[in-house]
């Protein structure tokens, strides 16, 4: 009888946490989904844990328009101006480029009190180059006098995971290598035991002559096989037939899975990968750039990953 209510216990315990991980973890409100051209859709993930209307920006390239087409889309119930100034509480920019954070500075005057999280060579480009009187004004706590103090500077590092003030999530940072001696940054967001990993611009390590990315994947690759990992955000900038001496730090879609190869070895391989949703981040569209990307991507996807084109203002649940 004892042995029967155990294995009753467990069986229901097993079906509890079978329907609790088949939830979802997360929601992405993607704000801009390009890598260029595009002035109104360039890169900006909103993330909050599933449920909750916290969020957090990653970067910040277009703001204002993603807003209006996630209102106009029903994914906010709210007027622009609300989920600007009360939902979204921090942004975290992976680098200096202006694809990445020009929507957060030109919407800084419309916004709210928050905290924008980075490494130091992402702070320095904000201080020294867009909150400064001479090309904006600055709405940061540090750099050219006067200061409007309604941004306030975190520094990251890659040492520790830090909690995200005013949310329940918890980042770590990663360093990335965006072209020769330029770097950009992979952010690991946590919410309880679920993760998602959203990367900045980032060049392969073959072509970059690094191990930035592997030290990436060495590091996810037991969240992997744990199933604790909901999805990675990673970029696919310009098409196979880009020459190797002009891809600027960027990946195509041949180099997006041989990485994905060397994350798949370090999880025992088998088909660890299969499902786990890719979201492909940061095309650029000129030409037929984009239709050339999402072929060679599908025909192309050796671990049966989930390929995701996120679209601008259209909620992700991961
Ligand atoms: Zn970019
Ligand atoms: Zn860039």
């Amino acid at each position: 009888m004892k042995y029967k209510n155990r294995f009753l216990l467990s069986l229901v315990c097993m079906v509890f946490y079978a329907v609790l991980s088949a939830q979802p973890a997360f929601q992405v409100v993607p704000l801009g989904v390009k890598g260029g051209m595009a002035e109104n859709n360039l890169s900006a993930y909103m993330l909050a844990p599933a449920g909750d209307n916290r969020f957090i920006c990653l970067d910040a390239g277009t703001v204002h328009a993603g807003l209006e087409k996630a209102v106009a889309k029903k994914t906010f119930r709210q007027p622009v101006s609300v989920v600007l100034k009360t939902y979204l509480k921090a942004y975290f920019i992976s680098h200096g480029h202006l694809d990445h954070l020009a929507g957060m500075v030109i919407n800084s005057p419309e916004d709210s009190v928050k905290n924008i999280y980075a490494m130091p060579y992402v702070l320095k480009v904000l201080r020294d180059k867009y909150f400064s009187w001479q090309s904006w004004a600055n709405f940061a706590d540090s750099g050219e006098a006067p200061l409007l103090k309604k941004y306030h500077y975190k520094t990251l590092d890659t040492i520790a995971e830090v909690p995200v003030e005013n949310t329940d999530l918890f980042v770590k940072t990663f360093i990335l290598s965006h072209g020769t001696g330029y770097n950009s940054t992979a952010f690991l967001v946590r919410h309880q035991e679920a993760f998602a990993l959203y990367l900045g611009d980032t060049g392969a390590d073959t072509i970059e002559h690094s191990s930035r990315l592997l030290q990436l994947w060495q590091a996810i690759a037991p969240l992997v096989k744990a199933k604790q990992l909901k999805g990675i955000f990673i970029e696919t900038s310009f098409p196979n037939q880009q020459p190797d001496n002009q891809l600027f730090g960027h990946l195509t879609p041949k180099l997006l899975m041989h990485e994905m190869g060397v994350l798949h070895q370090l999880c025992g391989g088998g088909n660890i990968l299969q499902d786990l949703p890719l979201i492909v981040t940061h095309i650029k569209p000129a030409g037929n750039n984009e239709a050339d990307i999402k072929k060679q991507l599908k025909q192309n996807n050796p671990f049966k990953m989930k390929l995701v084109f996120p679209k601008q203002g259209k909620r992700i649940l991961l």
